[in-house]
């Protein structure tokens, strides 16, 4: 037990120092950004010190990517842990990536029983997030994601579907190693580690099911809050 608290401890430490850090850092970022794609369209400015400005913006773009992945709902505000009613939670976050899946011509179907689980809400939504887009991120030429929510006994299950690129069992053992990417300069290779970290954080486990060509399927497993 006396470990579990400091474990808690530690996550709601860092949690809370990421979430002051994104705020800070997030504005000066914007700003930056602003002021480089200002220079980018003047005409004073040759075309080939024009390709260092292009560099520095693309840069900037990574670092608010990993700013995403990690801090997207982080509050710094202490995390609290209530109830909380697992339908309405995905359907919030299934509202937040909707304009994501639009722009991937992914096709969002959703089937949720109604329950509740024990967590902070913009973790959860922080994890959840973060395993829609690479459900999305995964069909490149479109798709299905599909979102199921059912109790099970004591339990709470959340499937998330892609009928996308899938993976390997290499990949699959690589899953929330903190950098592992497949996407190039896209990717940050911190989402999936994130999503793990937190699901944990709430007891509850992950399962994945993945083949090369045909798609994922990722199950998360929630205790049951019955206290109320
Ligand atoms: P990123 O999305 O920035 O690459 P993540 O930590 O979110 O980083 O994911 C790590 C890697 O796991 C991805 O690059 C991808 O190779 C793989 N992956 C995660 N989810 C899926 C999925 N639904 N389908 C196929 N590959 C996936
Ligand atoms: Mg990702």
């Amino acid at each position: 037990l006396l470990d579990k608290i400091i474990r808690m401890e530690k996550v709601e430490v860092v949690s809370h120092l990421a979430a002051s850090i994104s705020h800070e850092v997030r504005n000066p970022l914007t700003t930056t950004r602003g002021f480089l794609q200002l220079l980018n369209e003047s005409k004073a400015i040759p075309e080939v010190e024009k390709s260092y400005l292009t560099v520095a913006m693309q840069e900037l773009d990574q670092a608010e990517r990993i700013i995403r992945d990690y801090l997207t709902f982080a509050k710094p505000a202490p995390e609290e842990i209530e109830s909380l009613n697992l339908k309405k939670e995905i359907e919030r976050t299934i509202n937040i990536i909707v304009p994501l899946a639009n722009m991937n011509i992914v096709e969002l179907s959703s089937e949720l029983e109604s329950c509740y689980i024990k967590g902070n809400a913009g973790l959860f939504q922080q994890g959840l997030v973060n395993l829609l887009k690479n459900g999305i991120e995964a069909m490149p030429s479109g798709g299905t994601l599909s979102i199921v929510g059912t109790v099970e006994k004591t339990l709470a299950k959340v499937s998330i579907t892609d009928n996308g690129v899938g993976m390997t069992d290499l990949q699959i053992k690589r899953l929330g190693e903190p950098y592992f990417s497949t996407k190039e300069i896209r990717g940050t290779g911190l989402g999936m580690m994130v999503a793990f970290r937190i699901i944990e954080s709430m007891n509850g486990t992950i399962k994945v099911e993945s083949e090369p060509g045909k798609g994922t399927r990722i199950t998360l497993s929630f205790p049951l809050n019955t206290s109320g």
